[in-house]
């Protein structure tokens, strides 16, 4: 399965206009989550811990198509949660694929089936199923027996319908490499691209233990890169990226390139860590102090290689050193030998727990709303 060039040549030609437009800070990707809600409980997962009236709260399909004319991005991803919830959900992709849009539907596709009929097949929608592993490796991850096999289902009945299917794997401590490569053979069995990322320990993920250090990752996608040689797996990120994974690149995250609007704003500063809120796109570039961030910068950021934060990395020295990337389609993936030096934690600020001021800030907003009157039909007109 080919990543369509046109959507290269899209992204290329946006990154073009931004460098030609003096900008220094630009996102590639609107991490969209309309609702945290979601019908599974995965061990690893930091986004479903809130109480039932966060739990309960959408994004307007107007405030989707508001954010992603906001920030311009020309790709939006939408997680959750489980988007496929959301009862407008049919309604915010049409408009966000009206405004040509490159749209990524994360699902764990348990609903995927039964909702293909509120999607058209178009070049600007994926889905992109949740997809950890082989089939127990993955209903370990989610808890509950039986996942793996509808998401299969699911991915046949949605490539049957004409519409493309990639799949997304999060991969934790404990998962042999060589199951890892068994889950990249059956995605290219399956005509599936794959986007592959080490998890991140979330402050509110329930389990903590399984979450890999940066030494551990870049061992463990070596050893699972060498078992791929000359299998053809299609992953769908850059070979820079990957390369960073395999530990042959330090890069520094580029946390602005991948920002995320919920129920509760503009997250500060990336998809991972809420550490506060802005109303407005603008706001978010403008007062997130953005260089306290990062591996070396701040405790939080230590283990981090997910990729939401590198993949702009990656995306940007593929522009601007396009030999480094070039040599790396040529090459392959280099998994022996020296590793580039690590970021060293040395000075790093320690880390602040502010995680829950924006989720009692809502709360308190969602009871006043609920004091207040309902607004009659002649005071609405007034
Ligand atoms: S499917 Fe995704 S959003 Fe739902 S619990 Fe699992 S990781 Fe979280
Ligand atoms: S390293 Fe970057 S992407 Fe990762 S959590 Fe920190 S700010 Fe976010």
């Amino acid at each position: 399965m080919a990543i369509p060039f046109f959507k290269e040549l899209r992204i290329g030609g946006y990154m073009v206009k931004q460098k030609l437009l003096g900008r220094k800070r630009y996102p590639l990707v609107l991490m969209l989550e309309p609702l945290f809600r979601c019908n599974l409980a995965c061990v690893g997962c930091g986004k479903i811990d809130y109480p039932d009236a966060i739990l309960n709260r959408r994004m307007t399909a107007q405030e989707c198509w508001d954010a992603a004319d906001e920030c311009g991005a020309p790709m939006v991803a939408i997680p959750g949660g489980e988007p496929l919830i959301h009862k407008e959900i049919g309604e915010i992709v049409r408009g966000l694929v009206a405004r040509k849009k490159f749209v990524s539907l994360c699902t764990n596709a348990l609903l995927l089936e039964k909702k293909l009929d509120l999607f058209e097949p178009s070049p600007y929608l994926f889905f992109s199923v949740h997809l950890d592993g082989l089939r127990e490796h993955h209903d370990k991850s989610v808890c509950q027996t039986g996942v793996f096999d509808r998401a299969i289902s699911a991915i046949k009945a949605a490539q049957a319908k004409g519409f493309t299917v990639n799949v997304n794997a999060t991969i934790f401590d404990g998962h042999p490499a060589a199951d890892i490569a068994a889950f990249l053979d059956l995605a290219k069995e399956m005509r599936v691209g794959v986007s592959i990322s080490p998890g991140y320990a979330y402050e509110r993920a329930p389990d903590q233990e399984h979450f890999l250090n940066r030494r551990k990752t870049k061992e463990l996608f070596r050893d699972v890169f060498a078992r791929g040689k000359g299998k053809g797996w299609t992953f769908v990120h850059s070979g820079l990226f990957l390369d960073f994974l395999a530990g042959n690149q330090t890069y520094h995250c580029t946390p602005w390139g991948m920002p995320t609007r919920n129920i509760f704003g503009w997250q500060k500063p990336c998809y991972l860590l809420g550490e506060g809120y802005a109303k407005t796109f603008g706001e978010l570039m403008e007062t997130t102090d953005w260089d306290s961030y990062g591996t070396g910068k701040y405790e939080k950021c230590a283990n981090c290689m997910a990729h939401c934060g590198y993949e702009p990395t990656a995306a940007e020295a593929a522009f601007s050193q396009p030999w480094q990337a070039l040599k790396v389609a040529l090459r392959g993936l280099r998994t022996e030998g020296p590793m580039a030096p690590e970021i060293s934690l040395d000075l790093q600020r320690p880390a602040e727990f502010v995680f829950s001021r924006h989720v009692e800030h809502e709360l308190t907003a969602i009871k006043e709303a609920e004091k207040r009157p309902p607004v009659t039909p002649m005071e609405a007109a007034e």
